[in-house]
């Protein structure tokens, strides 16, 4: 498989891990199995402990910026995948003004496909009376934006910015899950430096692996292997400091973090959830959410308190 075929295919993955997950009852979100097909795969308790504390913990920190915030701002997902959070706000009536997914066209044709198909999906996004501009790759609806971009090339993704009607005076809320590491350390400067440069108040909320060099101080590349793709931006995931670095260095105001073992232990929910299904090996749960991490950096200039994701 190709690296870009095999950067495309991580996105199934994370959908129908979270899918089957969802189905065991780990959290509710009636919207992912309209984009997912059911994965063959069962997938071990850890690895559905390990999605819901990913999950749960971004989903605390987007509601965080939406309530600090009033909803008067916008959400950019840059390699959005299958993320279904712009339905979920919906239904929450926590929308942003406007909210915006980008990813490869290979993976935006196939999301665009199961809206059109799926009233549930495509109701939400025309709202009462809104147009919705639907091509073979992209959406343009009233508050609702899926475009296809490389993040590898900066013009290119401030271009489809733009024609979302994206607003650089409103405050913004930038999310990656699972994405930079597939991205080069050189690209994701130039787009954290751009985000940094022209919007006066964002956060960037980064979840990705941390913690992954051994007692020697090398790359532990086998443990970021997915499937067969090359990583590309594995230099910021040795370290908390690292991840921290890549922000601040780039013009952002500040930058904190926590790995996922310590998010872990302050989600709501874990009592609930660790009665779902038994597990042996505890071990195993904490070696893997010590090497993830959740990294935000932020730029406040009138404190509305974005520096402030504690769990
Ligand atoms: N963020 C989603 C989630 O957590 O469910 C998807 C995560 S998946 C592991 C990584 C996503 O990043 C894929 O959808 C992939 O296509 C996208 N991606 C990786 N590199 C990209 C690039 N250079 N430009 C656009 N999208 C990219």
């Amino acid at each position: 498989m190709a690296n870009e075929d095999a950067v495309r295919a991580t996105n199934d993955d994370a959908a129908q891990c979270k899918r089957f997950a969802v189905e065991r009852g780990y959290w509710e979100d009636p919207y992912i199995s309209l984009l997912t097909t059911k994965g063959q795969a069962r997938h071990a308790p850890e690895i559905n402990r390990g999605y819901y504390a990913r999950v749960s913990a971004m989903r605390t920190c987007i509601q965080r910026f939406i309530k600090l915030t009033d909803c008067k701002c916008q959400i950019i997902n840059l390699g959005a995948g299958f993320d279904t959070t712009y339905w979920l706000l919906k239904d929450q009536q926590l929308s942003p003004k406007n909210y915006v997914e980008v990813d490869f066209a290979m993976v935006t044709s196939r999301k665009c496909h199961q809206i059109r198909r799926n009233e549930m999906l495509l109701k939400s996004i025309a709202g009462e009376d809104g147009e919705v501009k639907m091509s073979k790759t992209e959406i343009h609806a009233t508050d609702y934006h899926l475009v296809s971009a490389n993040l590898r090339s900066l013009e290119e993704v401030k271009g489809k910015l733009t024609e979302s009607g994206i607003d650089t005076a409103l405050p913004t809320l930038f999310v990656t899950e699972c994405v930079l590491v597939y991205v080069d350390t050189e690209s994701t400067n130039k787009v954290l430096k751009w985000i940094a440069d022209s919007f006066p108040v964002a956060l960037f909320l980064n979840y990705e692996q941390v913690n992954m060099t051994d007692r020697f101080g090398q790359v532990m590349i086998d443990n970021l292997k997915t499937r067969d793709c090359v990583l590309m931006g594995v230099e910021a995931c040795t370290s908390m400091d690292s991840q921290k670095h890549r922000f601040t260095s780039q013009g952002w105001q500040g930058a904190d973090g926590m790995d996922m073992s310590q998010i872990y232990k302050c989600l709501p929910d874990i009592h609930r959830i660790e009665h779902i299904e038994f597990m042996d090996e505890k071990e195993l749960l904490d070696q893997l959410l010590s090497h993830y991490c959740i990294v935000w950096a932020w730029k406040d200039p009138h404190d509305l308190g974005l520096c402030d994701m504690t769990f």
